[in-house]
């Protein structure tokens, strides 16, 4: 029999009778001859609740025992899909990361997966049930709970599909991948296809309908993924290796307004002093995106990068060695504004219809970028609006 992971989001089980319509399309899915796996998020806005209510404890909490809170969201969803599945007369098991043994790395908030006992799953699979596997949780080694990072959901599932070599469905509230994200660009075209390369930049530069680690994992064991609506039947996109006919320079525009760029002005022009400072903040696991440094003068440069908000804090601990008080900026004002397309590998002059549209627009450009198929610009972020129509119109997106 054939093995199909599901993933359904968020929303599509936000309500009692969410999680009822989403265990009917399940049993579909069995009564069809496969063998199902469903993936679930926590209902609604659970996890936004939960960081709330541990916000109203300590504006810094513990992030061990952020992550044993956060998981809590997934286990009562999965159970209650469960008991839903099993109310209408199919069996069904809910299995948490423990009884799967999804062991992780052991980052708080943004563990990546190390292994699955497939064995876990595959057995409850041969006894008929429907598994349905709590989502966006994992353990360490010592039996630590973690978590994979906002949207790891996703993530669980292409692990899950990898693992058992099964059929990969991300079921969500927007019916497939569009060029931009439609709530920013009513305009958006959808997607039929794209490719995981394509895909995992516009992930990890902001366009969070598929958690870009999830991309990642599927790229690298060949699984396609299929995105689609929950609990309907519209034609949704498949993230897969794709064959290029004939391709536009951009396939899709993603826009993030979760980084913040951290200046230090006038420090020492030393290659060592540059290292020691990346290696502190790689050391705390944080992501540098966009770098940018001045030419010397007197031996002196301004550095620039960007970083996720959520890691200024502990990024701030670690370069203060660094820096004298009066040295640093810090910029919240900026979206990052990305462009993605393999066609630009073929494509010269993107930057620059880009960069003109911007200069007639008095977007300013804060920062820049690019890798073989992306550029990104930070600008304000009160341009974010005007720059996505402008490009999206220019590009045909
Ligand atoms: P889920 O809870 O199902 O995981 P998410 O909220 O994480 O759903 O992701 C779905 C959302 O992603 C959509 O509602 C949409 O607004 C947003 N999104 C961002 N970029 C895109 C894009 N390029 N195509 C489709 N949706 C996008
Ligand atoms: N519940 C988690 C979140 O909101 C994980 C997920 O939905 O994928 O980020
Ligand atoms: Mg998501």
């Amino acid at each position: 029999m054939a093995i199909v992971v599901q993933k359904y989001g968020g929303s599509s089980v936000a309500t009692p009778e969410k999680i009822k319509n989403v265990a009917k399309w399940v049993i579909k899915k069995k009564l069809e001859g496969n063998d199902v796996v469903v993936v679930i998020s926590a209902m609604g806005d659970t996890t936004d609740e939960l960081i709330d209510l541990a916000k109203k404890i300590t504006e810094h909490p513990d992030k061990r025992e952020l992550d044993a809170l956060l998981a809590t969201g997934e286990m009562v969803s999965s159970a209650l899909l469960a008991m839903a599945i099993k109310s209408l007369g199919y069996d069904a098991i809910s299995m948490n990361a423990f009884q799967i043994e999804l062991l992780t790395d052991g980052t708080y908030g943004k563990s990546l997966i190390e292994d699955i006992n497939e064995r876990a799953i595959l057995d409850r699979l041969k006894e008929g049930k429907i598994v349905v596997v709590a989502g966006f949780q994992g353990i360490t080694e010592d039996g630590d709970i973690t978590t994979l990072g906002r949207g790891g959901s996703d993530t669980t599932a292409v692990a899950i599909a990898a693992k058992l070599k099964g059929e990969c469905q991300i079921f969500t509230d927007v019916d497939g991948i569009y060029s931009v994200d439609p709530r920013i660009y009513r305009e958006a075209k959808k997607i039929d296809e794209i490719s995981y390369e394509e895909m995992l930049e516009l992930s990890s530069l902001g366009a969070q309908v598929m958690h870009s680690r999830s991309v990642e994992l599927a790229q690298k064991f060949n699984i396609p993924i299929y995105v689609a609506l929950s609990c309907s039947d519209i034609k949704g996109t498949y993230i897969r290796e794709v064959e290029i006919v004939e391709q536009k320079p951009i396939t899709g525009i993603a826009v993030s307004d979760s980084d913040v760029a951290i200046t230090l002005q006038n420090i020492e022009y030393d290659t060592n002093l540059l290292s020691d400072i990346f290696e502190a903040v790689a050391s705390k696991k944080i992501n540098v995106d966009m770098i940018s440094q001045t030419a010397p003068i007197h031996n002196k440069v301004n550095l620039s990068f960007t970083i996720p908000k959520d890691d200024l804090r502990d990024c701030l601990d670690v370069i203060k060695p660094y820096y004298k008080k009066d040295e640093i900026i810090i910029d919240e004002d900026i979206t990052k504004f990305s462009v993605v397309g393999l066609g630009m590998k073929t494509t010269s002059g993107v930057a620059s219809r880009i960069f003109k549209l911007f200069k007639q627009n008095d977007i300013e450009v804060k920062m820049i970028t690019t890798s073989e198929i992306r550029i990104t610009c930070a600008i304000k972020q009160q341009d974010k609006m005007k720059a996505v129509g402008l490009v999206a119109k220019e590009f045909n997106l």
